[in-house]
């Protein structure tokens, strides 16, 4: 089984006028660390929001884990058992502490002992002090962290993360990006960054190029 299977991935915005992607073909096997590359406007980020299942495709078909997500009858159930996401600006939620926005995917599915779930992920991201504060009193990059251990809540086999460092200095970037390395490494959970930087481009096994919705290499 592969972890993504993308078969003439098509989707347009405003009725039709911005052909967003236009044919992507996409294979990801289990445990593989992908980058997608490709300038601004691309459609870097329409083409992780569908696998992700935020959003839906024109046409084509998109299979996570094997799971065909145009027969899910529960998206968000499926998201929150397969899928961790990393945005670029992390959405934490501001009134929440480092804690309790780690526990948000976690009542999507049943779990016991959340807070120590939590705990424990905070832990792993180096930020097991800091449990308590909020958004604004960490830094860019321990946001980020935090952020990584929300995607790791349900012990997802597929983590997608746009630009996850693109708003980090690139020491930061380069801890952030490790981590996710590692977990690639140690728990084979397969990876899928999009970024513009090349030194996060290099530590992964392929590179995907993107260019007005086609993968061009
Ligand atoms: P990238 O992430 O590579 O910068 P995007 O996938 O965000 O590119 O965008 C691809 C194209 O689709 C761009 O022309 C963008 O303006 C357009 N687009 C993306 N999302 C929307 C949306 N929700 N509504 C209208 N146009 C959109
Ligand atoms: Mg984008």
């Amino acid at each position: 089984m592969k972890a993504i299977e993308v078969r003439n991935l098509k989707k347009s915005f405003d009725g039709g006028k911005i052909r967003a992607l236009n044919g992507v073909d996409l294979e990801v096997e289990m445990g593989e660390f992908i980058s997608i590359m490709g300038p601004s406007g691309s459609g870097k980020s329409t083409l992780l929001n569908m696998i992700g299942a935020l959003d839906v495709p024109d046409s084509g078909t998109i299979k996570v884990a094997g799971r065909d997500l145009s027969e899910e009858r529960d998206l968000s159930r499926l998201r929150a058992e397969e899928i961790g996401f990393v945005f670029q600006l992390h959405n934490l939620i501001p009134s929440l502490t480092a804690l309790e926005n780690v526990e948000i995917p976690m009542f999507a599915v049943k779990h016991v002992n959340m807070e120590e779930r939590a705990m424990e992920l905070l832990e792993q991201v180096g930020l097991g002090d800091k449990a308590d504060r909020r958004p604004t009193e960490l830094s860019g990059g321990e946001r980020q962290r935090v952020a990584i251990a929300r995607a790791l809540a349900n012990n997802p086999s597929i983590i997608l993360a746009d630009e996850p460092t693109g708003a980090l200095d690139s020491k930061t970037s380069r801890n952030i990006l490790q981590m996710l390395q590692k977990l690639q490494d140690e728990e084979g959970v397969t990876l899928v960054v999009v970024t513009h930087e090349p030194h996060v481009a290099e530590m992964a096994s392929r590179t995907i190029r993107i260019l007005d919705g086609v993968i061009v290499d």
